[in-house]
C-alpha cells in the first residue's frame, strides 16, 4: 500500500513525475488541477466564479476541494494506494487528508522561483489527452507529440499569474513542509535537472529500484 503526496511549487514538474511514479507503482494519480480543468472542459459555464480563480492563480475553496479529494479516493481503484499531485496545498487540506486517510511519504520538489518562472512560461498542455509539455524539447510548439491534438497556454501559466501563484504557493503551501517534517512523513528532492534525473531521486527516496 502507498498514499503518496508530490509536493513542491507550481511548475515544479510534480505532473510530469506523478504520471511516472505511477507507472511504475501501479496507483492511480490525483492530480486536483487535472480534476477541475476537466470539470471546466466538460462544462465549460458551470461555475465561472470557481474558474476565475484557477485562471487568476487563487485557491479555490478548501471545503470544495476537500469534498472532490474525498469522493476520489473512495473509489475501488484507490483500495491499493495513490498519489496526491496539488493536494493538500493549505493546512486546512492537510488537516483534513488527515481524518480520512492515512499518508505514507509526502515528497516535495525544491525548484527556486526563477526556474519556475522560466519553466511555466514554456509550458504547453494539450486539448486532446492533457499532456505537459515544453517548448524547450519540442520540434512543433503547436502540436501534441503524443496524440497530435493542439497545444495550448495554460491561462495561468502567464508570467503575471505564475507570480502570483508563487505568491500563493509561499504563503498558503509551503507551510506545510513543516507540517509534514514534523510529523517524520517529509522527504525533499532536487527537481533541478533532467526529468529523468528529478525522477530517478523520488524512486530512490521511495526505496524503489529502477
Ligand atoms: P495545478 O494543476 O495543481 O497547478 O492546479 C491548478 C490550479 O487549480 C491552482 O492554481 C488552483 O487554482 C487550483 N487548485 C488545484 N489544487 C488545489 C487545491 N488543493 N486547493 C485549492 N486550489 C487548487
Amino acid at each position: 500500500m502507498k498514499r503518496l503526496v508530490l509536493f513542491g511549487p507550481p511548475g515544479c514538474g510534480k505532473g510530469t513525475q506523478a504520471s511516472k511514479i505511477c507507472g511504475v507503482l501501479g496507483i492511480p494519480h490525483i492530480s486536483t488541477g487535472q480534476m477541475l480543468r476537466d470539470e471546466h472542459l466538460n462544462n465549460p459555464n458551470a461555475d465561472k466564479a470557481l474558474h476565475a480563480l484557477v485562471a487568476a492563480g487563487k485557491l479555490v475553496p478548501d471545503e470544495l476541494i476537500n469534498e472532490m479529494v474525498l469522493e476520489r479516493i473512495e473509489k475501488p481503484d484507490c483500495a491499493h494506494g495513490y498519489l496526491l499531485d496539488g493536494y493538500p496545498r493549505t493546512l486546512s487540506q492537510a488537516l483534513f487528508l488527515d481524518t480520512i486517510s492515512k499518508i505514507d511519504m509526502v515528497v516535495m520538489i525544491d525548484v527556486g522561483d526563477d526556474a519556475i518562472v522560466e519553466r511555466m512560461a514554456g509550458r504547453r498542455i494539450c486539448m486532446g489527452c492533457g499532456g505537459t509539455f515544453n517548448i524547450h524539447f519540442l520540434d512543433d510548439e503547436s502540436t501534441c507529440p503524443k496524440c497530435g491534438n493542439r497545444l495550448t497556454v495554460r491561462p495561468d501559466d502567464d508570467p503575471r499569474v505564475t507570480r502570483q501563484r508563487l505568491l500563493v504557493y509561499h504563503e498558503m503551501t509551503k507551510p506545510l513542509e513543516h507540517y509534514y517534517e514534523e510529523r517524520g512523513k517529509l522527504v525533499r528532492v532536487d527537481g533541478m535537472g533532467d526529468l529523468d534525473a528529478v525522477f530517478s531521486r523520488i524512486m530512490s527516496c521511495l526505496g524503489i529500484d529502477i
